[in-house]
């Protein structure tokens, strides 16, 4: 395979994943802590669980007859969040290499993430 790939679009490399707990430590939200539920990484965002909520029009649907107003949680950038270590609190996350294997960890106190 040696195409070359047509249009490249900058990914932003993250070293998140969904599921992390992460504190947002800009912004409105700046302080408060929640999970990623999904990351898009082609524009470099996050949008984690209960926070930096939007009110959002939403029209009506099955699940919803009324439509209206509605809270989501708004995309935030990927440099406002920092991850949440279990031992040490915030902290930038690091690998370390052991053969083949690459593991996640703190890059304060080395903790497994
Ligand atoms: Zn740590």
């Amino acid at each position: 395979m040696a195409a070359l790939r047509s249009a490249p679009a900058p990914l932003v490399r993250t070293k998140f994943r969904v599921g992390d707990q992460v504190r947002i430590i800009a912004g409105r939200d700046k302080g408060k802590e929640g999970r990623i539920l999904s990351i898009d990484s082609s524009k470099g965002r996050v949008v984690v669980e209960g926070l930096n909520m939007v009110k959002k029009a939403v029209r009506p649907t099955q699940q919803n007859q009324k439509g209206g107003l509605s809270d989501v949680e708004a995309p935030l950038n990927l440099s406002n969040v920092m991850v949440v270590c279990k031992r040490c609190g915030i902290s930038r996350i690091g690998f370390t290499v052991n053969g083949d294997q690459k593991t996640r960890v703190c890059r304060k106190c080395g903790e497994e993430l």
